[in-house]
């Protein structure tokens, strides 16, 4: 079976290294050196003012939620892994659904005005597969209705916009460093700090219970990443570069050789990409149906992702019908990519795609 990801392991003896201090320290959690250290690395990569290195991408966007103290309407994008509203809702603040765009699939900022209410305090969306959404114009919409705007980066690590990490934009972003994504520590992630200093004391309390020994300041969770996590992450950060130089070969090896009948993303802006997904878009449902199927029958995990349009999540009985946002999401397939696929595997990937596209000319 070829996975749609594998996660990159360093070596075993690269981890033991950690391993090992961490048994000299005897400190497993609570903000450990291994976690400080890793948290200055992060902050030194992507150049932001600050990071918070938690449990997950999802607890990320839920403190970041909470630290702003947003309690009503936010503006946020239907295309999306479902953290991205489930965050919202767990915080109890209601998900407004604006429509994607149908270049970046990310949030189409020419629509989030008309959906600004009263009740409007903040913009969520995602940089979609690490492309950029138009920061520019979201930000001025932001400035106008005195609005928040949290990025939910969780595949932007390691994109770079007018030469400045794409997380480096909003009031807050956050990332995921989950196994399956392109810079990973097992479980983990990030809420970095771009603006709200206000923010910066109530982070560090929310992610540790919201007490500091005895004084009890606000209600917090447990938000607290260990050091076998940041040990993880402290192999995998130095050769990251390098993980992303092979994801662009790889990403050029099928624009180069798949055979078109598919549109893939198209960038806003010139921005340096960090090649994190493949997806492509099909002609329609039935035949991406077809495609994912032909594959497996070799062997092959294509994923629906995302799949399905958010607003169509039954629990959340929306009625909003997002056009763009559900065409996309019944015919884009992500194609396997990963540090360690062989030549051999990418071929035989191409080649049965290519095979389904010619068969498909032939009928026409
Ligand atoms: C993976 C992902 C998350 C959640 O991150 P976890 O670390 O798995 O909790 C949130 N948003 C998007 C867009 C993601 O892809």
């Amino acid at each position: 079976m070829i996975p749609v990801s594998k996660p990159y392991l360093p070596s075993l003896e690269e981890y033991s290294k950690f391993l090992k201090i961490i048994w000299e320290n005897n400190q497993l959690t609570n903000n450990g050196p291994l976690v400080r250290r890793l948290e200055n690395e992060i902050t030194e990569y992507l150049n932001v003012d600050k990071v918070y290195y938690v449990t997950n991408g999802t607890t990320a966007l839920q403190l970041a939620i909470k630290a702003l103290g947003l309690t009503k309407e936010i503006i946020t994008t239907p295309f999306s892994f479902v953290a991205t509203t489930t965050s919202i809702i767990w915080e109890s603040c209601t998900p407004v659904f604006v429509d994607i765009e149908s270049n970046t699939f990310c949030i189409n900022a020419d629509l989030i005005e008309s959906a600004i209410t009263e009740k409007t305090e903040a913009i969520l969306a995602t940089h979609v597969f690490g492309y950029p959404c138009d920061v520019i114009k979201i930000q001025k919409i932001a400035e106008k209705y005195g609005l928040k705007v949290i990025y939910d980066g969780a595949h932007a690590f390691g994109s770079i916009i007018n030469g400045k990490s794409l997380l480096s934009y909003g009031d807050i972003s956050t990332v995921s460093f989950h196994a399956t994504k392109l810079f990973h520590t097992i479980e983990g992630g990030a809420v970095i700090v771009n603006r709200e200093e206000s923010i910066v004391n109530e982070l560090s309390l929310l992610r540790s219970f919201g007490n500091v020994g005895d004084n009890h300041i606000s209600p917090g969770v447990n938000g607290k990443n260990s050091e076998f996590h940041a040990a993880m992450g402290l192999c995998n950060l130095p050769i990251l570069n390098h993980i992303i130089e092979k994801r662009k070969h790889l990403s050029k090896f099928y624009d180069a050789n798949i055979k078109g009948f598919f549109q893939l993303p198209k960038p806003l802006y010139e921005f340096e990409y960090n090649y994190a997904y493949y997806p492509m878009i099909l002609k329609c449902e039935s035949e991406l149906l077809h495609v994912k199927a032909k594959l497996e029958e070799h062997g092959i995990l294509a994923r629906r992702y995302f799949y399905p349009s958010l607003n169509k999540i039954s629990y959340l009985n929306n009625k909003l019908t997002l056009k763009v946002s559900e065409d996309i999401a019944s015919r884009i397939l992500c194609l396997p990519l990963f540090h360690q696929i062989e030549n051999e595997e990418l071929e035989r990937i191409v080649s049965i795609v290519n095979k389904i596209n010619q068969k498909r000319v032939e009928k026409i």
